[in-house]
C-alpha cells in the first residue's frame, strides 16, 4: 500500500467492480482516495460476468488480475469464444467463432462477489466508507466538490469519480438533471442463475457446456459458460415478451427481483433439447430488466467530475462487454490521473485526454451491444443459420482484441508534452 503523494484528493462514488478496481489503481499511484458505497458491504449480489482479453489486459495493468484468477481457482485465462447453436430443437453448433477468424480470444468467467472478494485485500479498509449513498454533488467557489449523503453527512474533495452504475447520481453533474431520460428498456428480461454442471449432466444434458455457448431462438436466447473451475454453469436466459425492436421507456424499480422458476419454464416451452433442460433448472432465478443508456453520452467528464463503468456507458449485455469497458476506463484513468506529472493545477489535461480516448471506444461497444441483441433474437424470425453466421462474424473481435496498452501509452506521451 502506497501513502498519498499527490496534491489533490479523490472521492469514488460506488464500490462495484469498477469503483473498487479504480480505488486500488489510484491508491497505488499515490492518491488520497475515499470510496463511498451505498451498501453495507462490497456487493454480495450479482452473477457471473465474462471478461475478454481487453479487460484482462486492463486488470493486469492495474495489478489485480492474479488475485482474481487465484480467487476464482483459474490458473490462467482460457480460450473464451462463444459458439452458437439453435436452442429450438438442434444441439449442433452452427457458428464457431474460430471459423469466423476469432482470435485474441482469451477470457475468463468471473462471479461478481468472488471478483470483489479477490480485490478487497488489495485495498486498505481506511479508504472505504459503507452505508454512504451519495445524493448530490456540487462545486464550491474554491473549485473543490461538495458531496452529500443520505445519512446527512458530507465530504469535500478535488476530483469526483462516478462509479455508481447505470442509475448513476453522479452522471447528473456531467450531463445535467435530465440524464434519467436517457435510460431505455430493451424489452428483455434476463433470468440469471448458477447450476452445478453435474446436475445438468444427470438431467441428460449432452452438449459440451464446458465451453461458452449462445443458444438462440426467435425473441429469446440463453448464454451459458462455466465458472468455478468448470463445476458451475453460469446461465443467463433472456426473454423478450414485448417483441419490440426499439427501446421502451425506463421500467419502474426494482429492476432486479427473484422470480418463480415457472416463468422461465413457460418462456422456453417451445424449445426442445438441452437448452430447454438448462432453462428448466434455473431455481428461483433473479430477473433483471435490461436497460441501456441511450443515446450514448457525448462526454464522460465535466470539469473535475468523471464517469467510469456503467455510469458512463451502461450497455446491453449481449457482447459480454459492459464491465470490460469499465475496466478499460479505469486503467486509462488511473494511468492518466496517476501520472507522475499530473497535479492539482493541470488535472484537467489528464481528464480531457481520458474523455477523448474513452468516449468513442466505449460508445462503439454500446451501439454494438444493441445490434448484437437484435441479431441473437432474430434467429428463426429474421435470419436463418447461414444469415446468422454472416451477421455474427466479426462482432466480438473489435471489442476483445483492442490494444488498450498501446493506446494509453500514446495518451501518456501526449500528457507528458501538454503538461510540460
Ligand atoms: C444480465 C447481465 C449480464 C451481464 N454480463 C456481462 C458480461 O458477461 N461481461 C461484462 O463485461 N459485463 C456484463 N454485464 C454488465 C456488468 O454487469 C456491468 O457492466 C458492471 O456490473 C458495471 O459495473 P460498475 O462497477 O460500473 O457498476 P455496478 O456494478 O452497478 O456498481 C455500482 C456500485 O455503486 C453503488 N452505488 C450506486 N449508487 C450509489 C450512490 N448514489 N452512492 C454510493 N454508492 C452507490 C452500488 O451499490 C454498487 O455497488 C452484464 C449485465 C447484466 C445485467
Amino acid at each position: 500500500m502506497t501513502s498519498a503523494s499527490k496534491d489533490f484528493s479523490v472521492a469514488i462514488i460506488g464500490g462495484g467492480m469498477c469503483g473498487l478496481a479504480c480505488a486500488i489503481g489510484l491508491v497505488n499511484a499515490g492518491l488520497d482516495v475515499q470510496v463511498f458505497e451505498a451498501a453495507s458491504t462490497f456487493g454480495q449480489v450479482g452473477a457471473g460476468v465474462a471478461i475478454g482479453l481487453n479487460a484482462i489486459r486492463a486488470l493486469e495493468g492495474l495489478g489485480v488480475m492474479k488475485a482474481v484468477l487465484t480467487r476464482t481457482h483459474q490458473p490462467k485465462p482460457t480460450q473464451f469464444l462463444f459458439n452458437f447453436l439453435a436452442g429450438t430443437n438442434d444441439e449442433q453448433i452452427f457458428h464457431y467463432f474460430e471459423s469466423s477468424g476469432g482470435k485474441n480470444s482469451e477470457g475468463v468467467g468471473v462471479y461478481r462477489p468472488a471478483f470483489l472478494e479477490a480485490l478487497m485485500p488489495l485495498l486498505d479498509p481506511k479508504h472505504v466508507q459503507f452505508n454512504k449513498r451519495c445524493t448530490s454533488v456540487g462545486r464550491l467557489s474554491s473549485g473543490r466538490y461538495f458531496l452529500r449523503f443520505d445519512d446527512g453527512t458530507s465530504h469535500e474533495t478535488d476530483l469526483v469519480i462516478g462509479a455508481d452504475g447505470i442509475r448513476s447520481v453522479i452522471r447528473k453533474a456531467v450531463v445535467g438533471e435530465n440524464s434519467g431520460e436517457r435510460l431505455g428498456f430493451s424489452g428483455m428480461y434476463a433470468y440469471r442463475g448458477l447450476i452445478p454442471i453435474d446436475i445438468l449432466r444427470a438431467a441428460g444434458v449432452k452438449t459440451d457446456i464446458e465451453q461458452p455457448l449462445g443458444w438462440l431462438g426467435a425473441g429469446k436466447h440463453i448464454i451459458t459458460y462455466p465458472i468455478r473451475d468448470n463445476k458451475i454453469l453460469n446461465v443467463v436466459a433472456f426473454l423478450n415478451p414485448h417483441n419490440n425492436i426499439e427501446l421502451l421507456p425506463e421500467r419502474p424499480l426494482p429492476w432486479t427481483e427473484v422470480r418463480d422458476s415457472q416463468e422461465v419454464v413457460d418462456g422456453y416451452s417451445d424449445w426442445e433439447g438441452d437448452g430447454k433442460i438448462i432453462a428448466s433448472h434455473l431455481e428461483n432465478p433473479s430477473r433483471w430488466s435490461i436497460h441501456t443508456l441511450y443515446p450514448p453520452l457525448e462526454s464522460f467528464v465535466k470539469d473535475r467530475v468523471v464517469l467510469v463503468g456503467d455510469a458512463a456507458h451502461g450497455m446491453l449485455p449481449h457482447l459480454g462487454a459492459g464491465v470490460g469497458q469499465g475496466f478499460e476506463d479505469v486503467y486509462a484513468l488511473c494511468r492518466l490521473v496517476g501520472h507522475p506529472r499530473t497535479n492539482k493545477r493541470n488535472l484537467d489535461v489528464a481528464l480531457a485526454i481520458y474523455d477523448e480516448i474513452r468516449v468513442p471506444r466505449a460508445n462503439m461497444v454500446l451501439e454494438r451491444s444493441i445490434k448484437m441483441g437484435r441479431i441473437y433474437d432474430g434467429y428463426g424470425s429474421l435470419y436463418d443459420k447461414q444469415e446468422m453466421r454472416s451477421e455474427l462474424t466479426g462482432m466480438y473481435e473489435p471489442v476483445w482484441s483492442h490494444n488498450l496498452m498501446a493506446e494509453v501509452d500514446v495518451a501518456l506521451q501526449r500528457l507528458d508534452k501538454e503538461v510540460n
